[in-house]
């Protein structure tokens, strides 16, 4: 009796969208804010597919490709459970049956959740966080399970926590729902359980700093209108200090009295005034009309600003004086 050939492509294909699916949440946690999502992108799964359907006649292809998209559907579709860095052992094999009434019946997927960089507190910088934490409980993450009343099918809410290496200090935890849209599987964080903390880079003075911080969150919570004028607080703030005024004088004044302070060697022509970034950010405010690109134009506007000056600093007289 020849041995029986048992087709590996099934169990490839499985792997391949569970390593989709971490790749989505690595995507997601590192480069999204509140409410923003990300497609489970399956191109790697789709070649894999397209490679194996030509070993068939071409009259097969369609079926076999329905039939090997069918094992990336039950992956995608089914409940997943989060496996975290703290989780002792698993005491569930990867991709193996879970429950009861056969092999292939009520499978769950096991997802590891991927090691991740975010900013944290403890040094305004980026570190990488594990996901889960020492003191953690339970073996694989909690979740929550619905079916949507609109697109049917089910969503999962989970709980995910994420620890700094560096200071370990409590972890952040989000909230992310994994959802179906018309063509694709996504993933969104709904929810966190505190701000994100905002790198700030290390030219900014530091006494505004936290009004630059205040703008990026807001802007990453898609309130632009007010991450704009939290720029032009830290632009104001900035000058007024410089100049040491605080009485009724004008944004726009004030700019133009700053200039005058920069070195004359300060590369004014390759770098856009601080006046300038002052009534582009109060066109807006005074029209209550905010782009996101004004918005990213006037926040590197004012790190250009600040990069050239740690270069060409102030004369030490003029600065806080
Ligand atoms: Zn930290």
């Amino acid at each position: 009796m020849g041995s029986i050939y048992i087709d590996p492509t099934p169990g490839q294909i499985e792997k391949l969208t569970t390593t989709a699916i971490a790749d989505a949440l690595k995507n997601l946690i590192e480069n999204k804010h509140v409410f923003g999502s990300v497609n489970i992108d399956l191109i790697k799964v789709n070649s894999l597919i397209s490679e194996k359907v030509k070993q068939y006649d071409k009259q097969e292809r369609e079926e076999q490709k329905e039939q090997f998209e069918s094992h990336s559907k039950r992956v995608l579709s089914g409940e997943w459970l989060l496996q975290h860095d703290f989780l002792e052992e698993l005491t569930i094999p990867h991709e193996k049956a879970l429950g009861r009434g056969g092999p292939f019946a009520f499978k769950k997927t096991v997802i590891q959740l991927p090691t991740v960089k975010l900013s944290c507190k403890c040094d305004n910088a980026i570190w990488p966080h594990n996901s889960g934490y020492k003191a953690i409980k339970g073996e694989l993450l909690h979740y929550t399970k619905f079916t949507d009343l609109k697109q049917g099918g089910v969503v999962q809410i989970f709980s995910v926590p994420y620890q700094c290496q560096s200071c370990k200090r409590h972890p952040v935890i989000f909230f992310i729902r994994k959802e179906k849209g018309k063509e694709h599987y996504r993933l969104r964080i709904v929810g966190r359980s505190e701000f994100e903390s905002v790198y700030c880079p290390k030219q900014l003075p530091q006494e505004e700093q936290k009004f630059y911080q205040e703008a990026i969150v807001a802007f990453h919570g898609g309130k632009t209108l007010a991450g704009i004028f939290f720029l032009r607080t830290f632009v104001e703030q900035y000058i007024r200090r410089i100049l040491n005024k605080y009485g009724r004088e004008p944004g726009e004044v004030l700019a133009k009295d700053y200039a005058k302070l920069l070195p004359d060697d300060f590369p004014s022509t390759r770098v856009t005034s601080i006046a300038t970034i002052y009534e582009e950010l109060s066109v807006c405010i005074h029209s209550a009309k905010a782009k996101d690109e004004q918005f990213e134009k006037s926040r590197n506007d004012i790190e250009t600003h600040f990069k050239y000056l740690d270069l060409f600093p102030l004369s030490e007289n003029t600065a806080t004086s």
